[in-house]
């Protein structure tokens, strides 16, 4: 295994023969000396090695912990790729010409050799400290969130002061010294995941989506290439942050900065893995080169000044932005249906020199992210992106929605080799998989949907659990995670290993997640097929779902564990209620049918109104006569609390046929129409409702029925809403020019061929209930308290909190949730006290309809 890897005297060696070999765009200086006197080497890759300094640059670091062997053997490789490929590599050559590569491949060598030579897992460098005992984590020696330690034997000592040691010193000063870079990669493994700059704050930095993006596109490159799936993953309170890290140091320099974990390994198989994890880092660092030359400080082309959403629907989402006005100014705007996303062609919606963009055709009750930068014409520079917004679409006038967490005390994990399963339950995180320690473990969620109508028809559903950590699966490319339909009728004791074990799964639900998908910070999402919809509603039993989560149950040999750790929102690894395994819930319900009977019909012909009867056709003068229609809508329920979802005009034909081209057509007219002849004639047509139906068709069926389009059904509403009648008109047309005597009578005294409007609806609120009142912040020993009042309603169900640090929040979805309940009070725990934050408190009813947010703005202490 560590035959391929290349010791730090090969690389010196290799890289000194490159300085000669491509001179013009490649150098190797020495920027410190380690404990044991070993240079630290530093190299430049450039298309004009003398001008290198003048433009953008990546900082790549590798190696700072000393087993992480993949940053030195990445720094070889990608080297070794430019300066094989520049020559004739067009876009290699754009991007070199635009940006300088600064590379330190081993910021440890001494641990570096220390770990190959004799103790593979050591991580630290090697400094002698005062006790005797050896090493600082070079990556805790930096001065941000420094943690002052005695532990000197500790994997994470962190030095007696920030930048005591030389390696740290060292890349100090270079950072100091290049203020042309932009980007820094700070290379580990394993874990499969990047780790974004945290800025120790709860609330998200103005270039969050800036660093997410950059991320998500590297891990798109790398899933291009392998499948293998990346998590992003920037680290908030609660959970635990890295202290004195050299990432926050960089950040801090005003640097976008990231650590990258690669593989499942600290030292993976070179053959097998490593190969593979190098080959696709190679275009995921190069999608960060492309980008080093958008983020130069005091750029001219700067981010858009605001990104709003002028309108959201259930199928569109209006975009609005501003820019000082500039002609070669563009912009381009993305969205995904995801968080933490790439930004890349694929889905690119609009490149645009407008101010605003209408997005079509999305999906009802969807969330959906949308992100926005500039880009200059001439010199193709882009801004950074905007604050990236997420929207919901609104759910269709039919549908209803519902978002069910777990419950704590009934879903934990259970394994095969520990005796107290039972205290896992609604404390500690979920691992599924196998380890040799704890052997098989499966996790049992519990939700309870007593909210849901019981006589919903599930139109779409998503399971979605938030991973913590992927730390523990360790073994590539093996095995499968899936959720599964637990038939509670056999279901037993969920805390017994083996209860669980032989409970029957009726049905395993959406796509199994393969280990190469497994992310961390990133969202897992099993979405539900109709049939799967259908199933989870048949195995509701006391109002409650049961979902079991499994993974593989047999180790690979040597291998000690394939454990995958998800989050339960509770106990000490957890990030927060609104990590809680979550089930969303799109669907319909069952529609009340009521027939309404005419309250007038007549028969309207140049010569006569007649009452009681409907006859339509021509008259022997050529003239046409119309069968008039009217209704009254009083006794459906009310227009608050009712939705027309279909509707449909019932006829039924005497019989008595004609040959004649003659068609009938009906038209639905406006109510204040007059029984004239004159009036009729020149009446205003609401629409025409369904299909005209011909005379011969009425031979084979004497039952019509005339559809109502969306626009009639929309008008449909309106009338109820206003409470008025609603009438129709029966016409008769013909393709011949004189056609005279020729009527067809309907049917009208016989209740069940008497003309019907038929009115499908369902009882759903129309409107959110009031905003909640007096809201306001107030400091609670230091807490940042938010209070409020509910309005008095019975139909009120809860409020929800939505805090954002750049702008009023747009939707109930654009920010961090910060909380959901019928309370009249909560507390921002975690919120950063310098930072000025907007808090937005929506209410919401059973539908759910939110109500317009109150705004309340928090002004950070100087
Ligand atoms: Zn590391």
């Amino acid at each position: 295994m560590k035959q391929l890897y290349r010791s730090y005297a090969q690389s010196t060696e290799i890289f000194t023969k490159y300085s000669k070999d491509y001179e013009k765009h490649f150098t190797l200086e020495t920027i410190g000396k380690t404990w044991e006197k070993r240079d630290i080497n530093l190299i430049t890759i450039s298309s004009d090695i003398k001008n290198a300094h003048k433009k953008p640059a990546l900082f790549f670091t590798g190696t700072i912990h000393a087993r992480e062997w993949v940053g030195h053997e990445l720094a070889i490789e990608f080297t070794k790729y430019i300066l094989e490929n520049l020559e004739h590599d067009l876009m290699l050559q754009e991007y070199l010409e635009k940006a300088t590569i600064y590379m330190v491949p081993c910021a440890n060598p001494d641990g570096y050799e220390y770990s190959r030579n004799h103790f593979s897992f050591w991580r630290k460098n090697r400094r002698v400290n005062a006790d005797g005992t050896f090493g600082v984590d070079l990556n805790r020696n930096f001065p941000i969130g420094f943690i002052s330690s005695s532990k000197t034997n500790s994997n994470i000592y962190g030095g007696p002061n920030p930048f005591s040691e030389p390696e740290s010193q060292a890349l100090r000063d270079f950072v100091l010294a290049h203020k042309n870079i932009t980007i820094a990669l700070d290379y580990h493994s394993q874990g499969n995941v990047f780790f974004p700059a945290h800025d120790f704050r709860h609330e998200d930095t103005l270039d969050t989506s800036d660093m997410n993006i950059l991320c998500a596109n590297m891990a798109e490159e790398i899933r291009k290439i392998s499948g293998r799936e990346y998590g992003i993953h920037q680290g908030k309170p609660p959970a635990k942050l890295i202290s004195g890290s050299g990432r926050e140091f960089y950040y801090s320099q005003g640097i976008i900065s990231s650590v990258v974990e690669v593989g499942t390994r600290n030292i993976s198989d070179y053959m097998e893995d490593m190969n593979e994890n190098l080959r696709e880092h190679i275009p995921a660092l190069l999608s960060a080169v492309k980008e080093v030359p958008n983020y130069k400080k005091n750029s001219k082309v700067i981010r858009v000044k605001s990104f709003e959403v002028s309108d959201i629907g259930s199928s569109h989402v209006d975009l609005a932005w501003e820019y000082e006005k500039d002609e070669n100014i563009y912009f381009e705007v993305y969205r995904s249906n995801q968080n933490k996303m790439f930004c890349m062609d694929a889905n690119l919606l609009a490149k645009t020199q407008s101010h605003c963009f209408s997005d079509i055709n999305l999906e009802s009750n969807k969330d959906y992210f949308y992100n926005i930068r500039a880009v200059n014409k001439k010199t193709r520079i882009k801004s950074p992106f905007f604050p990236q917004i997420r929207v919901k679409t609104s759910l269709e006038f039919d549908e209803f929605s519902r978002t069910y967490y777990a419950s704590a005390a009934t879903t934990g994990y259970v394994s095969e080799n520990l005796k107290s399963n039972h205290k896992h339950f609604g404390i500690n995180s979920l691992f599924v998989g196998v380890d040799e320690n704890k052997g098989i473990s499966y996790a049992l969620i519990t939700i309870n949907v007593k909210t849901l109508a019981s006589n919903a028809i599930i139109k779409s559903a998503s399971f979605n659990l938030y991973p913590i950590n992927r730390v523990s699966t360790t073994i590539e490319k093996y095995g499968e995670w899936n959720v599964g339909i637990v038939n509670q009728d056999t279901m037993g004791d969920i805390t017994s290993f083996d209860d669980v074990d032989t409970m029957d799964i009726v049905s395993y639900i959406g796509q199994a997640t393969q280990s190469s998908q497994l992310t961390q910070g990133i969202w897992r999402s099993w979405h539900l097929s109709g049939i799967e919809c259908l199933t989870l509603k048949k195995y509701i039993k006391n109002d409650q779902i049961v979902l079991r989560v499994e993974g593989p149950k047999e180790l690979k040999i040597a291998r000690s564990k394939q454990m995958m750790q998800w989050d339960i929102g509770y106990g000490k690894f957890g990030f927060g209620l609104t990590y809680r395994p979550r089930l969303e819930l799109t669907y319909h319900v069952d529609t009340n049918i009521t027939s309404l009977y005419p309250k007038e019909v007549n028969t309207i012909s140049n010569k006569s109104i007649l009452n009681n009867v409907a006859t339509c056709g021509f008259d022997n003068e050529g003239k046409k006569i119309y069968s008039f229609f009217e209704f009254n809508l009083s006794s459906l329920p009310t227009y608050d609390y009712t939705m027309i979802t279909k509707a449909y005009f019932e006829l039924n034909s005497k019989a008595i046929y004609i040959k004649d081209d003659i068609r009938f057509h009906l038209e639905f007219i406006d109510e204040n129409t007059m029984k004239s002849y004159k009036a009729i004639s020149s009446r205003e047509i609401i629409q025409n409702i369904g299909y005209d139906v011909s005379a011969n068709e009425l031979k084979n069926n004497q039952t019509q029925y005339f559809m109502f389009d969306s626009f009639a059904q929309i008008e449909l509403n309106k009338k109820l809403k206003e409470k008025v009648d609603v009438s129709f008109i029966l016409k008769a047309t013909s393709s011949k020019k004189s056609i005279k005597n020729k009527t067809i009578s309907w049917e009208l005294l016989n209740k069940d061929l008497a003309p019907k409007l038929i009115i499908e609806h369902i009882s759903k609120r129309r409107f959110p209930v009031k905003e909640v009142e007096n809201a306001k912040i107030l400091n609670d020993n230091g807490k940042t308290k938010i209070v409020w009042e509910n309005p008095k309603d019975a139909d009120l169900k809860g409020v929800l909190i939505i805090k954002n640090a750049y702008r009023a929040p747009l939707s109930h979805v654009d920010g961090q949730k910060l909380y959901a309940g019928n309370d009249e009070f909560t507390y921002d725990e975690f919120g950063a006290k310098d930072i000025s934050k907007y808090y937005a408190i929506f209410t919401y009813d059973d539908v759910p309809n939110y109500s317009k947010p109150v705004f309340i703005k928090y002004e950070a202490k100087k």
